[in-house]
């Protein structure tokens, strides 16, 4: 066939490129909840509370008691590669914060339309910006930031077509926080839908926390882990082999408070229980991997789910080591028992 008629090589509007990088960043409405939350964090929280409508396809609004944004910074949040978290290139390679690519918001705004409020502790009240509209007027609110994001995807429809139905998404959406719930015990979490409360963690400890979030059984069917392998530190617990499931759905793995899902770490956990797990059964665990960022690369993929490490090797030892040293313990005393 004739090659098409060429076009002049023009820069995409600004709105089309947010809209590009939305494709990435926002899959669904528990990729906004993902975002806001992880924003919450960084700016401080202690509660964090998300309400959704229709499964958050209609509105996620995520509430947080944090440092707040003043009002003259509220317009540069929802621009492109905007951020506080972040300067210069080391600081790149150390980022302690879960954002630091200024691109969330940008991206939920040019899919969704969205409002954030928010007050920092001198303000002498809130302030709410409209994004579309760019209106900004004075609102009322406690310390913190309410980020509203209402008809995601309303300007995108072939997008929207994706979506599953209601009871799916709200599904993900708790995930997404539950993701967050079991890495941060020292902060309330709670998920609103309708109008009612569905799901809420309170602060506590770790031990606590598990326990909230996936149930009394996953305690006594798993063992602790706590292992330091050269730079890389691995905690959180493994299920004895009894506890494998038919599905994956008890596995999270975090890097430095991270969620990720990585194949090496999967493959590391994996390896501990070749000899003990049969077939295609899935081990339940909590890991927590804490290793120096700059071991670590976390500016792998726009949801950051994707983590590359430096040693790789190392790391995959270092797991299969630490879950090994919990399952043999939990050999040597019958599972079940409650005893870590
Ligand atoms: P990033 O998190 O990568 O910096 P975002 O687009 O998610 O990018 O957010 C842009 C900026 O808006 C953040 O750097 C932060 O300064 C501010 N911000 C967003 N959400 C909040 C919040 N809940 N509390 C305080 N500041 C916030
Ligand atoms: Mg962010």
């Amino acid at each position: 066939p004739a090659p098409a008629p060429r076009r002049p090589i023009r820069e995409l509007p600004d709105e089309l490129i947010s809209q590009i990088a939305a494709g990435e960043v926002v899959e669904r409405p528990a990729s906004v909840v993902r975002e806001l939350v992880d924003n919450a964090l960084d700016a401080g929280a202690t509660e964090v509370t998300v309400k959704l409508l229709a499964g958050g396809i209609r509105s996620v609004v995520v509430e947080d008691d944090g440092c707040g944004i003043p009002a003259d910074e509220l317009p540069m949040a929802l621009r492109r590669h905007a951020t506080s978290k972040i300067a210069s290139l080391p600081e790149l390679e150390s980022v302690a914060t879960m954002g630091f690519r200024g691109e969330a918001l940008a991206a939920i705004a040019s899919v969704a339309e969205v409002a954030l409020l928010s007050r920092t502790a001198e303000a002498a009240h809130a302030w709410r910006l409209d994004a579309r509209s760019g209106e900004l007027s004075p609102a009322a609110r406690g310390r913190g930031t309410s980020v509203e994001v209402r008809e995601l995807f309303f300007n995108t429809p072939a997008r929207r077509k994706f979506l599953k139905t209601e009871a799916t998404e709200l599904a993900h959406c708790i995930e997404a926080v539950r993701r967050h719930a079991l890495a941060r015990p020292d902060v309330s979490f709670a998920v609103w839908h309708e109008g009612k409360l569905v799901e809420q963690w309170r602060r506590g400890t770790p031990e606590q926390r598990l326990k909230d979030v996936l149930g009394e059984d996953f305690i006594a069917q798993s063992r602790t882990v706590d292992a330091q392998v050269g730079p890389v530190r691995i905690t959180g617990r493994a299920g004895v082999p009894d506890a494998a499931r038919a599905r994956a759905d008890q596995q999270y793995c975090y890097v430095n408070g991270r969620y990720v899902r990585d194949k090496l770490l999967a493959h590391g956990v994996r390896s501990a229980y070749e000899d003990v797990l049969h077939g295609s059964r899935q081990p339940t665990y909590v890991l927590f991997v804490e290793i120096p960022p700059e071991r670590v690369d976390v500016n792998v993929h726009p949801t950051k789910i994707e983590v590359r490490f430096r040693e790789s090797r190392e790391v995959h030892q270092a797991v299969r080591h630490a879950v090994d040293a919990a399952l043999a313990a939990s050999r040597a005393v019958p599972a079940g028992d409650g005893s870590a």
